[in-house]
């Protein structure tokens, strides 16, 4: 059964997001630096923000990625989608809807991993949007292959002892916690060498050595933690899961994580491409409209056609997560939306600021944040390239080589099968390719 309608109640839910998304979240988007949305010590966009989570929790849909038992809407995936779509379309939007990552990958480890009394110390708060939270796995040396990390949890009598560095641990600086994983054992593979910790950011040793920010973002801004562990004392209170199961449980956030960010890109990709439109229907150059020109007409149909591609792509997978209710069958489709958001969100920006002029390029306009944003989207969660290769290992181990030496849609081999398959019909006359073996 394929249907691409939304049923009418749901429709009204998704009406009146894209009403509070546009007319009382987007202004945030003017107002603030985007990372600020997980500041909670910020009192004019709390004064702002604590009201808007209070109407969104009126209409019950705060934390609609949660299922019911954890105070979410229990929607699913598609539906999810759908609300994504349009909460993606401002950076703060996510946070007033209580589904802001990181802090939604980090809630689902406390839930499936965290002790009664992790859960109820973290998990309650972070749900209830009081605090946000860290997820802090790279290294300076290195992020996309964890075979090079060295940050290390020494055991010792009481639990374990933490040093190293880690790298680009984003709201670390805001974060109530740090989730933390660290070698454990280093005469194991690193896949099970490694163990997860959870870590209050004000615990003894731990150093922000800085807090790196994003091109043209003013030093003070940076919501990227480069964090040094100087001999942190953990206890088993700090253990989250079982010793050396850190990428069993990374693995448990990673895959919401990066759909819930493809869905979230189609907004934000939508809401670029309307302003392009906007513009070519505006801005009167050499003799007519941008929109009379054929050039800008077609790069308009190019940019709706990948930006729609893209979506159908997000919401099958949103579907088939839905439909096995198991990540690891839908790894490769999620790889592919991740690669896509990157791409289609810098095709997007990068069209935005060139229709625009030099008025595009500008501090005036947030184009070059969202063009920056969509490399960031090729990187964050992993590179572009390492979720391609993924991708292509499942496609190719789906397929067979042939079985003789020449390929399947060889033509004589084809046409040798079909002949043996058709004789009778081959018999009689009429036009056919001139590969009909001579027993016909
Ligand atoms: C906005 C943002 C937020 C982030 N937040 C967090 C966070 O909260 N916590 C956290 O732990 N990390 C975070 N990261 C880090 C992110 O996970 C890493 O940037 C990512 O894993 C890549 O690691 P790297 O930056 O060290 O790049 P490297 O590992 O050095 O890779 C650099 C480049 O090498 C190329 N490459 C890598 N592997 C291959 C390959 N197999 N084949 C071909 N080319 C390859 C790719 O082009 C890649 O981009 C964040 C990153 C960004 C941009």
């Amino acid at each position: 059964m394929w249907n691409f309608e939304t049923d009418p109640e749901f429709q009204q839910k998704l009406d009146w997001i894209e009403r509070f998304v546009r007319s009382e979240i987007e202004p945030l988007d003017y107002l603030f630096p985007k990372d600020e949305t997980y500041n909670t010590g910020n009192p004019a966009l709390m004064a702002i923000m604590t009201p808007l989570k209070a109407a969104v929790q009126a209409q019950g849909l705060w934390a609609c990625h949660l299922p019911p038992s954890m105070g979410g809407g229990g929607w699913g995936q598609l539906k999810l989608a759908l609300m994504n779509e349009l909460l993606g379309r401002s950076f703060f939007a996510p946070t007033i809807f209580g589904t802001a990552a990181p802090d939604t990958g980090n809630a689902e480890i406390l839930a499936h991993f965290g002790t009664p009394a992790q859960q109820a110390r973290y998990l309650k708060p972070l749900m209830a949007g009081e605090i946000v939270s860290c997820f802090s796995m790279t290294e300076p040396q290195g992020g996309a292959d964890p075979k090079v990390f060295t940050c290390r949890a020494e055991p010792t009598a009481e639990g374990w002892v933490l040093r190293g560095e880690k790298w680009f641990a984003s709201n670390a600086r805001w974060a109530e916690f740090l989730i933390v994983m660290a070698v454990t054992d280093t005469s194991a593979a690193i896949h099970h060498g490694a163990t997860m910790f959870i870590v209050p950011t004000h615990t003894p040793g731990v150093e922000f050595v800085r807090n790196t920010g994003m091109a043209f973002e003013h030093p003070e801004h940076g919501a990227h933690a480069y964090l040094r562990f100087n001999d942190v004392q953990l206890t088993r209170d700090n253990l989250l899961g079982e010793a050396g199961a850190a990428f069993k449980i990374a693995q448990t956030r990673l895959g919401g994580g990066r759909v819930h960010h493809a869905m979230r890109t189609v907004g934000l990709a939508r809401r670029a491409f309307d302003a392009i439109c906007e513009r070519a229907q505006s801005r009167y150059t050499q003799g007519s409209r941008l929109a009379d020109k054929q050039l800008v007409q077609d790069t308009i149909a190019e940019l709706w056609m990948q930006l729609e591609q893209f979506r159908l792509l997000v919401l099958q997978t949103a579907w088939k997560i839905d439909r096995h209710n198991d990540y690891k069958l839908v790894r490769g489709d999620i790889a592919a939306v991740k690669v896509l958001s990157e791409r289609v969100m810098v095709e997007m920006a990068s069209k935005a600021i060139h229709l625009h002029g030099a008025l595009g390029v500008s501090n005036e306009m947030l184009f070059g944040e969202w063009l920056l944003w969509g490399h960031a989207l090729g990187l964050a969660d992993g590179p572009s390239e390492v979720h391609k290769l993924m991708l292509a290992k499942q496609l190719l181990r789906a397929q067979s080589p042939n079985a003789g030496i020449f390929p399947s849609q060889h033509i004589p081999s084809g046409a040798a099968l079909g002949a043996a398959k058709y004789a009778a019909a081959l018999r009689l006359p009429g036009h056919r390719r001139g590969w009909v073996t001579p027993a016909v």
